[in-house]
């Protein structure tokens, strides 16, 4: 399976990441292409990358237009054939016709066969054509351009027909009613003077939520645990399993794959799953220990840029996580579960991470949802 993406030459930008491209216009802000290159970073390994990607959009222009003038678009599989966003005056050419969003709507989502190439860019552009040998291949990542052609391969090798699509539909996008509405952000713990409450992200773009896809069964680390009878992995000192109800027979517990001990949920709607160790901070990611596989990133943005690079970790023992601050210059506070008041952690000492807990750091609130007993084995 090979896709080739051509960028054309032109003002804009063009993304890609695995399966799904994007093209964001001149007129584009930082945070849209910051945003897209964000979201595609996200959805680019899954073989429905395209689905997800639209779906979050539509989403997000269903409750609000951050931008109505620019002109973007995003082409990637769905479910079944591929899926395409078109915004603003920005147009898709699909080998025969050409299409752009209705005016009074400003966005159309567009299933597509690509057939066997697409191509996007602004609207009123000529049809593009192919060029055999261009030299503009984008494999991945983010370079300047006017647009791009895409041109699919076919699954399962020579010979096999290509996957079943829906009809081309032209001009009659998803309209904002059966879009689903975006979640609103949780509601904060009262007296949390520390927390910049609503959107954080310039033009209100989020990024993508880190939960898109379920975790893998049996993918978790090796704890003692009980299975309920119909063998749904549980903590040892719960009763009835979290997952069914079912009552457990208490019995010895044994040792198996521990399922994600659950999210945070950050104070943006973003949900971030927890089933591993994570340095948290503004570019957590350079962290040697990161580069090494030993933790998992977990990355905000702070709204007055008081983050430090890895400002916080997350480690996890068995059940247990613990959270601690990393000698981080503006700390780390934390509201455990029952309690009212912030208190600030000392640096480089754990403390435990309870179900209910919130977390504060750079004016940034993740709270750790966990369908997991409060109460620790012992
Ligand atoms: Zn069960």
């Amino acid at each position: 399976m090979s896709d080739r993406v051509e960028v054309l030459v032109g003002p804009g930008t063009v993304i890609r990441s695995g399966r799904v491209t994007a093209w964001a216009g001149p007129t584009a802000s930082l945070a849209l292409v910051g945003f897209l290159r964000q979201s595609l970073c996200n959805v680019g390994p899954s073989e429905r990358g395209g689905q997800l990607l639209v779906d979050h959009v539509a989403g997000i222009l269903a409750g609000r237009d951050p931008e109505p003038q620019a002109a973007f678009a995003a082409v990637g599989p769905a479910e079944t054939g591929w899926v395409a966003i078109l915004h603003g005056p920005a147009q898709l050419w699909d080998g025969s016709e050409t299409t752009t969003p209705p005016p009074n709507v400003g966005w159309a989502r567009v299933p597509l066969v690509p057939n066997p190439l697409v191509a996007v860019g602004p609207a009123g552009s000529p049809a593009p054509r192919l060029v055999s040998g261009s030299p503009y291949d984008l494999v991945e990542g983010t370079v300047p351009g006017g647009g791009f052609m895409l041109v699919t391969g076919h699954p399962g090798g020579a010979g096999s027909p290509p996957s079943p699509a829906p009809p081309l539909s032209r001009g009659t996008p998803a309209g904002p009613g059966s879009v689903p509405e975006p979640t609103d952000a949780p509601a904060l713990p009262e007296g949390a003077e520390l927390v910049a409450l609503g959107s954080t992200e310039p033009q209100g773009y989020r990024p993508l939520p880190g939960v898109a896809e379920p975790a893998a069964p049996g993918s978790g680390p090796i704890v003692d645990l009980t299975y309920c009878p119909a063998g749904h992995p549980n903590h040892p000192a719960l009763q009835r399993c979290a997952r069914c109800r079912a009552a457990i027979t208490p019995r010895a517990s044994e040792r198996g794959h521990r399922p994600p001990l659950g999210v945070l949920l950050a104070d943006d709607g973003t949900v971030y799953r927890l089933d591993g160790d994570l340095l948290i901070g503004s570019d957590p990611a350079a962290d040697p220990e990161v580069t090494r596989g030993r933790f998992g990133v977990l990355r905000l943005t702070s709204p007055v840029g008081s983050l430090a690079p890895v400002h916080a970790e997350i480690r996890i023992s068995g059940w247990e996580p613990s959270i601690t601050d990393r000698g981080s210059a503006n700390g780390t506070h934390l509201v455990r579960a029952g309690t009212e008041d912030w208190e600030r952690l000392t640096p480089f000492r754990p403390e435990p991470l309870e179900p209910g807990s919130h977390v504060s750091l750079g004016q940034r609130v993740l709270t750790f949802v966990s369908p997991w007993p409060l109460q620790q084995p012992r």
